[in-house]
Parts: structure tokens; sequence; C-alpha cells
């Protein structure tokens, strides 16, 4: 077969163990599963209400354009519908994005330990990748623009990023992306916009506004706790988006995940409701972290990456034997760390005490 070469290089998914497994290996009758920043607390109950009785259009393609989706979305962001793009997730935006722009001769720009679907999509796309190493959790602008050249087609920034929960602030990104020439595009990752609090934060659709080589990208999958339906869309002038369009398959968000996302959007009193408990669930993790002298990332997501100072999968392993299961640091490319979605408070205190047990076994065994 004559393959795209850089494809035989990447390995095919390799699914965990479901909760069912680790729960009848380990003799555990509950699992709080804190891996992959889920919202704890569901999704909006209107949101589960609008796709209930759904069964009898289940036979009929979903509308391609997302209309009322679009309308919804538009409205509440007070941006036109021709400024949209929806995606099968977030994801499949990123995927969009890297077959529009990538290719081999391409080179794309992004930091090195951030979320791994950038990298992902460029090696099949044959593009040189340029890696530019984290500095205390945060994006290094400066270096990300010194490896900017005449054949750089896109750059990734990711705030908050994924895994560390550090975010760019206002001064930084406009330095940024001032300088970023005008014909390179600069895809600016939010998925966990909506739990930011940080008063320096920036505005992103103003900068959209300003800058005509943007897109920014956000999700149904975290705060509106929507992941299992894959919803993600993309803002940008409506020059990027018709370019973009055609590379979008023609019914990429399903009607179920159509009828939800509206419904989601509108229940902006369950998305206030889920970014105050998260800003406490954090302060619960950084309350352990300074007791126990851990590092940690202050984070302006749903998660925390935490540095045990020991092999991550130590601690993961640890952790799920007794019933959480964590993201262990060393797929991420902190070795030393777990990341741990923020949960309800009750899950929160569960597994801090877990870590506090794993934190006395490693002391004694000293
Ligand atoms: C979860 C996540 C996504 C993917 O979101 P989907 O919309 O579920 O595909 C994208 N980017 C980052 C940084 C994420 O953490």
């Amino acid at each position: 077969m004559k393959w795209k070469q850089p494809l035989l290089s990447l390995k095919p998914y390799q699914p965990g163990r479901t909760i069912e497994e680790v729960k009848k290996q380990y003799n555990l009758e509950e699992i709080v599963k804190l891996a992959s920043n889920e919202n704890p607390f569901g999704c909006s109950p209107k949101a589960a209400g609008a796709i209930r009785d759904f069964s009898s259009l289940l036979s009929l393609y979903p509308d391609g354009y997302a209309t009322k989706l679009r309308e919804a979305v538009a409205s509440h962001l007070q941006v036109r519908v021709e400024q949209l793009i929806f995606g099968d997730g977030s994801d499949e935006l990123i995927q969009i994005i890297s077959r529009a722009l990538l290719h081999s001769g391409t080179n794309t720009v992004m930091a090195e330990g951030t979320f791994s679907q950038y990298k992902h999509n460029a090696v099949i796309e044959g593009s040189e990748i340029r890696e530019i190493p984290l500095v205390d959790g945060a994006h290094n602008l400066p270096a990300m623009l010194a490896a900017i050249d005449e054949n750089t087609s896109v750059v990734w920034l990711c705030s908050p990023n994924n895994p560390t929960g550090v975010y760019i602030n206002r001064d930084e990104i406009v330095a940024f992306i001032s300088k970023v020439p005008k014909d390179i595009l600069v895809v600016l990752d939010e998925a966990y916009f909506e739990y930011v609090y940080a008063e320096d934060y920036y505005d992103a659709l103003a900068l959209v506004r300003e800058y005509e080589n943007m897109i920014v990208l956000r999700t149904f999958s975290k705060i509106y706790g929507l992941a299992s339906l894959r919803v993600g869309y993309g803002i940008a002038n409506e020059a990027i988006i018709n370019v973009l369009d055609p590379a979008r398959p023609p019914f990429n968000v399903n009607a179920l995940a159509q009828a939800a996302a509206i419904e989601a959007i509108k229940d902006q009193d369950f998305v206030t409701r889920c970014r105050e408990a998260n800003i406490k669930g954090l302060e619960q993790f950084y309350q352990f972290c300074e007791e126990h002298q851990l590092s940690y990332y202050r984070s302006q997501g749903n998660f925390i990456l935490i540095d045990f100072a020991c092999d991550g999968n130590e601690v993961f392993q640890f952790l799920m034997e007794r019933g959480y299961i964590v993201r262990s640091g060393v797929p991420l490319g902190f070795p030393t760390f777990v990341r741990v979605t923020v949960g309800s408070r009750e899950q929160n205190e569960g597994v801090i005490s877990k870590m506090k047990e794993f934190l006395a076994a490693k002391a004694t065994l000293a």
C-alpha cells in the first residue's frame, strides 16, 4: 500500500481499561473517574431534555449547516453566523485546520507540553513540527515567535493550557499576535474558556475582530458536560471560515448533539454554577499541595497538574487500585506528575485522602 509515510510512525489508539474492568480487577464498588476533564455535574438538565424524545428523528440526516445551533452560538457570543464553523468535537476542527494548511514543506509551531492533537495531526499531514518547551507551565511566546519562518503555516496556542492549566494573559497574547505575519494562522484553543476567572485574561473575540489570521476553538465537551455528543466550534472572520468549510464533512455534527448544545448554551446559570464549584474545588487541591509541599501549577481549567516527585505512573496505579482514575503525567510529558480533574467536593476529598495515603506510604518506605 502506498501509505502516507508519517502515518506509519503512529500507533493505533490504545483504549484505556473500562471502568467495569477496573472495578472487577481491584474488587471495587465504585470508581470515580477524574482523568479526562469531564464535568462532574453532568450537563444542563435542559440539554438532556432536548434529546429525550429524539427517536422518531434518528433516520434523518442532521442539518449540515447546524443552522439553529449556529444561531444560538452566534447570539450568545454576539458574532455573525458566518464567523462560525462546527466540528465533531473541537478535535475535528484541529484535524480540518491541519488538513487545510499543513503538508510537507510547511512547518507548524506549538508548545511542548500541550494538547497532543496538534502534533498528531501535523505528523499525519507530513509537516515539520517545531515544539517550544513551556516555561513554568506557560507558553514561551517569544521563543515561539522566533521559531516562525516563511514556511510556517499554523501556530497553536492553548489557553488555559492542557495539561498545566496555565493561561496566557492579555498583554502577552497581544504582543505575540501583533508580531505574527498575517499569512500564518494562529489557532487559539480555549477548550476551558468558561472556567477561567483570571482578571487579566484577554477577550478572544476582540482579538478575532482585530487580527484577521486567527481562529478561536471552543467546545461543548468540558463545562457544558456534553463530551459524548461531540460538538466543538471555531470562531474567526468570514474569510477564514469560507476556506475551511469545504474541508469539513457535510454532516459532521449529529442531530442529537445539535439539539442538546442549543439548550446547553442557553443555560448559562448551569455554566456559572459549575465555574464557581470548580474554583472551590481547585482550592481543595491547592491546600492539599501546600500542606504536603508538592509543586503544582495554579490552574484556570477544571484540572490540576501536581508533581509528586516520583514516577507519575506509580501514583496513578496507587489511586486506581483505590477507586480513583486520574491521568498519569508520563504520556503528557510530565513524568513525575499526575493530572487530576476537579470533581465534586466529595470526589475531591476522596481522591485527596488517597493521595495522602500514598504520601504516607512513600514516607514509611523512605
Ligand atoms: C478536551 C480538549 C479538546 C477536545 O475537545 P472536544 O471538543 O471534545 O474534541 C481540545 N483541546 C483541548 C485543549 C482539550 O483539553
